[in-house]
């Protein structure tokens, strides 16, 4: 892959978080997801948000891609503000400059690949630059593979296709949701090369969140959540350290995490 770092990179935050709160729910059974968030996303940089099991990571990414709105709180995309988007705009946005992978490839099943990959643009009413199609198609490895329907590919190969997708607008930021979640180990690591890859050679700006200290092991940094806040980070991380840290914010993790450790 090789294309210039798309413009909007040059200012070097691609997302910025300002006191960023989300609850749930009213009075004693209120629940604080996210707690004044401050975050800024570095342009061109690989982040992974991790933590545990219900310490706001989910509602975090929601929240930086425009999927939810917070209870108080900025969120900056590119130059855009969310919270001075009407539903329309913010829809507009999360289209045209924003792309998402979700652990459940969320694929149309009657599409072929090609046409999920460029779906972000048919419904923009863009045409795909067919160059700029054929380098995505060859760089996610599915050339041979584009006349399929997600039935007809493995559980890699759609995650594949789905990060295609999530990279045919050239986007501002990509948002994976455990993007590997749904994959064993092997076709887990080709989505985070995949990834990895986008940003080395793209300049594409990716925010992962994930449990898995592996994965989190791809990422230039890692954002470590509790109790809705950030509370440590990592920068060039391994996966070993993501657990040491893991194992000193939730015990319980560091039994789960330990599968891991030299894989
Ligand atoms: P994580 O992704 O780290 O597991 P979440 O962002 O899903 O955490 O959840 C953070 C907290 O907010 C948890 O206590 C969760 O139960 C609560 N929460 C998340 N979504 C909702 C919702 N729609 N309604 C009520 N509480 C929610």
């Amino acid at each position: 892959m090789s294309l210039a770092p798309p413009a909007h990179a040059v200012a070097g935050v691609a997302v910025t978080a300002r006191g960023l709160s989300k609850r749930y729910g009213a009075g004693p059974a209120a629940v604080v997801a996210l707690d004044r968030v401050d975050l800024d996303v570095a342009a061109g940089r690989f982040t992974a948000i991790m933590g545990p099991s219900g310490s706001g990571k989910s509602t975090l990414m929601h929240c930086l891609a425009g999927l939810d709105r917070p209870t108080a709180g900025t969120v900056c995309v590119g130059d855009a503000e969310l919270g001075r988007l009407d539903d329309r705009r913010l829809t507009l946005l999360r289209r045209d400059r924003v792309g998402f992978v979700f652990q459940k490839f969320n694929l149309l099943p009657a599409l072929r690949a090609a046409e999920n990959i460029t779906l972000p643009l048919d419904i923009a009413g863009r045409r795909a630059d067919p160059a700029w199609l054929r380098q995505v198609v060859a760089a996610v490895g599915l050339t041979d593979r584009v006349r399929h329907r997600p039935a007809e590919l493995s559980g890699g190969q759609q995650q594949r296709v789905a990060v295609a997708r999530a990279l045919i607008t050239k986007p501002w930021v990509v948002f994976a949701d455990e993007p590997t979640g749904n994959l064993d180990s092997r076709a887990g690591a080709e989505v985070l090369r995949l990834l990895r890859e986008a940003v080395d050679s793209l300049g594409q700006t990716v925010v992962m969140v994930t449990h898995d200290p592996v994965a989190a092991g791809y990422a230039d940094r890692v954002v470590f959540l509790a109790d809705g806040r950030p509370v440590r980070e990592l920068t060039e991380p391994t996966a070993e350290l993501v657990l040491d840290v893991l194992a000193g914010l939730d015990p319980s993790a560091a039994a789960a995490g330990a599968s891991t450790r030299g894989r």
